[in-house]
Order: C-alpha cells, then structure tokens, then sequence
C-alpha cells in the first residue's frame, strides 16, 4: 500500500541520498511524484528508473539532453531549467524535501509550500533569506514545515507536548568544525581540501565550508529565530565537539530537554518523514558508554565571527539576512575555487553587509531582487585588487 507521496527537490545531494535510503527502505509506503538535480543527468535518472519517479528536473538545461536519453524507454517525464524546477514543486506531494542546497532551493520550496503538505526543510539558506516572507507562506497555505537540520529538529522534538511560552532558552550545539582548534594564523593558511573533511558529519562542500567558518551557525541561529518564536536574546550556542547532543530547549522551571542520536542525517530526516509516528532507520543505536564523553564550550567569536554577524543580521532584520547568506554562497564559492582565502570568506559576507543594501522584502520576487543585488555587490568586492 503506497500511502504517501513524496518530491525530493536535491535528490543527487548528501540530503536527497540520505532520504532516498530511508525510501528505499520503505520503498511501499512511498510514491515519488518529483526527483530534481542541478547538472547530473545520468544520476538522476538512475534515481528516477529505481524509484518510479512521475518526473525528473535539471535545472540546468544543458544536462536536459542526457537525461532524456538515459530515460528513454521509460514514461518518466523529464524537464530542465528554473520554471520546470518550480512547476515539479508544484505538483504537490504529501511530503516535500526541501534539500537544494543555497537560495537557488527558494523558488521552488515556495512552490511546494503553496500546495500546502508537508515541506521538511534541509535548505536553511532559502528560510534564512525568506524569513517571514516564508513562515508567512506557509501560515497562508496551511503547510506544515517541518525542520531536517539536525539542530533544529531536534529543538522542535523537545518542544512537542510543551507551550512554547514557557521556553527559557533555546540552545543549538555546534561541533566547531574541522578548524575548532586552530589559531588566527592557521585559519588564515586553511585550504579547501582541509575545510571540507567534517570530524563527524558527512556533507555537500557548500555546508562543509559553512561548518569550518561557523557561518553554518550562523544561518541555524537566522533558522531557528524564524522557526522557533522566542526571541533572539533567549536563543543560544555553544560547542560540543561530539555532536551527539544535537540542541537543547530549557524551560522556566529550569528542566532542560535535549536530543541525542548518532551524527547521521537519517535521523532527523526520519522524524520529519514519519511525524508525527516514528520510523525504523538503519542508524546505529547511540552508545554511550563507548562515547564516555560529552563536553560543551562557550563559542570563540574571535576566531569565528560568523555567528556575531548573524546574530546582528537578524537584529538588524529587513535585507540582512538574505545580504549576509547570498554574500556568503558568493564567498564559499570564491574560497571552494581557491580564489580568496579561509578567513577572507567572512570578512567578505561583513563588508558587504554594511553595504546596507535594500529595503525588507515583502515577497518571493524581493527577496530574489535582494539575493541577485548582494551576489553581485559580492562578487565586485572579491575582485582582486589592482
Ligand atoms: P549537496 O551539495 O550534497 O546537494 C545539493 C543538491 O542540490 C544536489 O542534488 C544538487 O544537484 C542540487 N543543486 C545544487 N545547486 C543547485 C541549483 N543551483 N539549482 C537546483 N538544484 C541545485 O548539499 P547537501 O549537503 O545535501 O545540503 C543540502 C541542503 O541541506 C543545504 O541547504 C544544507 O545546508 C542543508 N543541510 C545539509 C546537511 C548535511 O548533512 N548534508 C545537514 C543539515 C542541513
Ligand atoms: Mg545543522
């Protein structure tokens, strides 16, 4: 009996394969309407033809060719380019991931919300930029947006059963990333071979880059202020380096909930696909005496200011946080193609933010005008100087 329907929009992705396994698991309580990728024609189809999939998207619409071929003979409806990624979105599923990595996922996860369902959010950088335009959305259409990111799923567990009202504090942890410990000096000569090999999670290179910088906390700080209506000053951040904790929600009695599980993302994609029941997954059971340790530490804003700027980004409200994430893709992409250092990446996302771009958005086409507007400010600014 095939009692669900799911899209995966970054199906060929970290995300999109860890869902895709939990699917395959499951594979008769699922129907997959859409499947999407950027570029990779011959993976996606490969995805596609297992899966039974009603349609399959490039967004690149050079890839569409490859892929129309290495479907042939099949009746799986194959698409390329930025409107058919929105059109598949809007299809509609009873389930939506959300796993398009950058603001290049907003369009179509605004799509997907549109059809109300649910939408289990991987890609934080389209919430971050969207903000309210998105939480609005979903309101307006009934969906329920469920969060995938481990931190935030795990927030959202430890508020079920409780009245958010009476939330002291909300703590994401953060492992640090591959460059906890390093100096200023080191940091400045880290490579990108060196940022995108994550202690203990495996992850696409853009959200690897954001871990090493802690931009990547910067963006859930942005995250969870949208998703979990407290405040920014009750919510916090702290290190710990075994990311086994995945975040912690104190109440005013002083009872403080916290979630654990093996760093794998198929648990927290798990919880969103199954909510509100429970699924199996594969993942190994947490051991906790093998692990023996857990230890926390007060961040190092010093060494890793991205969470300083986030926090004033959201303070800030209006453009900034979609100034700071589209400066930020811009910076990750220069480091990734060795153009800029490590520690020019959020020196960079700063500059551009002071740059006081444009007015808050109050829609989908604002935040795309404020996106385009800081990737280019960005890029100018990365050109070396002469
Ligand atoms: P990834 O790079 O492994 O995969 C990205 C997916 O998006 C691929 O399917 C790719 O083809 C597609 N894609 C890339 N650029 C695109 C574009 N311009 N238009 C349309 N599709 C495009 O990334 P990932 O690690 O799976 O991360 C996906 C999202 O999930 C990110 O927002 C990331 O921050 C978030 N996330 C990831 C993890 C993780 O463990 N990987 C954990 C938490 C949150
Ligand atoms: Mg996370």
């Amino acid at each position: 009996m095939k009692s669900r329907s799911i899209t995966v929009l970054g199906a060929t992705g970290s995300i999109g394969a860890s869902t895709l396994d939990l699917i395959r698991r499951h594979r008769d309580e699922w129907r997959v309407v859409a499947l999407t990728a950027h570029s990779s024609a011959a993976e996606l189809a490969a995805l596609a033809r297992e899966f039974q999939a009603e349609i399959v998207v490039v967004s690149d619409e050079a890839a569409l060719p490859a892929l129309r071929e290495a479907l042939a003979g099949t009746t799986i409806e194959a698409a390329a380019g930025p409107a058919a990624l929105i059109d598949a979105a809007a299809r509609g599923a009873d389930v939506t991931v959300a796993a398009i990595v950058g603001c290049a996922g907003l369009a179509p996860t605004m799509a997907a919300i549109e059809q109300g369902g649910v939408i289990a959010l991987a890609n934080k950088e389209a919430l971050v930029s969207a903000g309210d335009v998105m939480t609005a959305a979903v309101a307006r259409h009934g969906a329920t947006l469920l969060p995938v990111d481990s931190e935030h799923n795990a927030i959202f567990q430890c508020l079920q059963g409780n009245d958010i009202a009476h939330v002291h504090a909300i703590t994401l942890t953060a492992s640090g990333g591959p460059f906890r410990d390093w100096s200023l000096e080191q940091l400045e000569k880290a490579t990108p071979v060196e940022a995108v090999k994550h202690p203990n999670w495996s992850m696409g290179a853009k959200i690897s880059v954001d871990s090493a910088t802690m931009m990547n906390k910067g963006l859930e700080f942005i995250e969870a202020y949208h998703l979990f209506p407290v405040g920014v000053e009750r919510l916090r951040i702290i290190v710990h380096p075994q990311s086994i904790v995945h975040s912690m929600v104190e109440y005013r009695d002083g009872s403080t909930l916290a979630q654990l599980g093996p760093s794998d993302m198929r648990v927290p994609i798990a919880s969103a696909l199954a909510w509100p029941a429970r699924m199996d997954t594969p993942c190994a059971p947490l051991d906790l005496a093998a692990i023996g340790q857990l230890t926390f530490r007060a961040p190092d804003e010093t060494r890793f200011p991205a969470t300083r700027l986030a926090r004033a980004a959201v303070i800030e409200g209006g453009a900034a946080p979609a100034v700071m994430n589209a400066a930020n893709e811009i910076a990750v992409a220069a480091f990734l193609n060795s153009q800029i250092g490590f520690t020019r990446i959020v020196q960079s996302v700063e500059n551009v933010l002071s740059l006081k771009l444009a007015p808050a958005p109050t829609c989908l086409e604002d935040v795309i005008a404020v996106d385009a507007e800081a990737r280019a400010r960005a890029r100018e600014m990365m050109e070396p100087v002469r």
